[in-house]
């Protein structure tokens, strides 16, 4: 067996691919001088983005963060009416995704929130609406739900959209990963992004579309898209000084930010394009290794912002994590993420585990966290039982994780990984 080396150049796992309009549509700010946080860039990627999405109005951001906050800010005022400021979520329960990125989750605290953490189901690695469905039974006046779509794969939202109405709590999609990604149900059809009250989109540097940073804010109501407006540019009122009733924040993106983002936009199709080829080929690469890749459901079409692989529960080799390390125990025929994560680095190529699922985090230790079965808090250690989890999805994190996805990466480094990777299960 000939020796695989490692690349020269390293193969990320998901880093910005530009195209020169992006270039173009900031030296036209450049050139007009409107270097601040208004401009055309800012205008035309607004209208583009709510139609793309399938929403009436978008309010250009300085990250896909401070777009979660308003949301937080907006729901907490029609739910919570007359909240102190910096509190519009005091005393509320929130369901939130659990298998995400604390940027999902971090906002509902800003305002004072409580998130409760909603299992992930192994069908699309989103929330599991059996366990929301547990949730609203459990906490029944609980009118908050944020929701993200992981790796680019829409959730269930037929199932997800119907409990919403039922229990009339307010949706909140985090679409940061899933720009692109489209669903085909009988009550949810159109794009991530367009099925919640609000929406968010993340321009974060590694996102599908990217402006090196930058967040899209998305809701139906005119009103709601203003008052975005308004706070994001510190809450000025219309005076002829600065005059402030309410509390403001600094979060409106640059016109700058938004020209990289205007022009990354006109490509959105073929970066979707080559996401897909690249999953496929691992989807055949690993056809014969007992693995599987992400999954999605027949009515989804993902954007493939990240290719994810999880191991089969029988051939796991012995693993362990504790807060910060990890150990585990080659064995022959089997793997685990820990193994493959390290034979990537030595061939300098960049995965990465699967989001650690909030639960399990230490900063949301003390919050709840329903399975389909009830408390998951009650039945589950995952730290202790990492590998023999009860929920699913501290058992995703312990089988799971994301591969190189960089549409840079050329079909015969991919060759090279896949082969990597199957040799690891000889
Ligand atoms: C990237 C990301 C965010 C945050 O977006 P930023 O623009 O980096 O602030 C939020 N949620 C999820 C699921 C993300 O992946």
């Amino acid at each position: 067996m000939t020796e695989i080396k490692p690349f020269k150049k390293r193969v990320w796992l998901s880093s910005p691919t530009m195209h020169g309009e992006e270039l173009d549509y900031i030296k036209q700010a450049i050139d007009s001088n409107w270097v601040t946080t208004a401009g055309e860039n800012i205008n035309e990627l607004e209208k583009m983005m709510a139609s793309y999405v399938g929403m009436d109005h978008a309010v250009g951001l300085s990250s896909g963060t401070a777009a979660l906050h308003m949301c937080m800010k907006l729901a907490g005022e029609r739910i919570n009416p007359g909240a102190k400021p910096g509190r519009a979520l005091e005393g509320m329960r929130v369901f939130c995704s659990d298998m995400t990125f604390d940027a999902s989750v971090n906002p509902v605290v800003y305002e004072g929130g409580e998130p409760v953490f909603i299992d992930t189901e192994p069908d699309t690695w989103n929330m599991d609406p059996k366990a929301l469905k547990k949730a609203f039974e459990t906490y029944p006046d609980t009118k908050l739900v944020v929701l993200a779509h992981l790796y680019g794969v829409p959730a269930k939202m037929d199932e997800i959209l119907y409990l919403c109405r039922k229990y009339e709590a307010l949706l909140i999609e985090d679409a940061a990963e899933a720009l692109g990604a489209e669903y085909s149900g009988d009550i949810a059809k159109g794009k991530c992004g367009s099925f919640g009250d609000f929406a968010v989109i993340s321009f974060n540097g590694n996102k599908i579309v990217t402006g090196s940073s930058g967040g899209m804010f998305l809701t139906r109501s005119e009103e709601d898209a203003n008052k975005v407006r308004k706070w994001s540019t510190q809450s000025r009122e219309d005076a002829p000084w600065y005059q402030h009733e309410e509390l403001g924040y600094n979060y409106r993106m640059s016109n700058l930010i938004a020209g990289v983002v205007r022009g990354n936009m006109l490509h959105i199709d073929e970066h979707i394009a080559s996401k897909k080829a690249i999953y496929e080929r691992y989807r055949e690469g690993f056809a014969s290794l007992p693995v599987s890749m992400n999954p999605f459901e027949s009515k989804a079409a993902p954007n493939y912002w990240l290719s994810g692989l999880l191991v089969d529960a029988d051939h796991m080799c012995p693993q362990v994590r504790g807060e910060k390390d990890y150990l585990y125990t080659p064995e022959s025929g089997k793997s685990c993420p820990c193994q493959i994560l390290d034979r990537l680095n030595e061939l300098n190529a960049e995965g990465r585990p699967v989001w650690k699922p909030m639960h399990m985090q230490p900063i949301y230790m003390n919050n709840a966290f329903i399975t389909k079965d009830g408390s998951g808090r009650a039945v589950s250690n995952a730290y202790i039982k990492a590998g023999k989890a009860t929920d699913c999805g501290a058992d995703i994190f312990a089988r799971g994780l994301c591969l190189p996805s960089d549409n840079k990466m050329t079909a015969e480094d991919q060759a090279l990984i896949i082969e990597a990777v199957k040799r690891l299960f000889d």
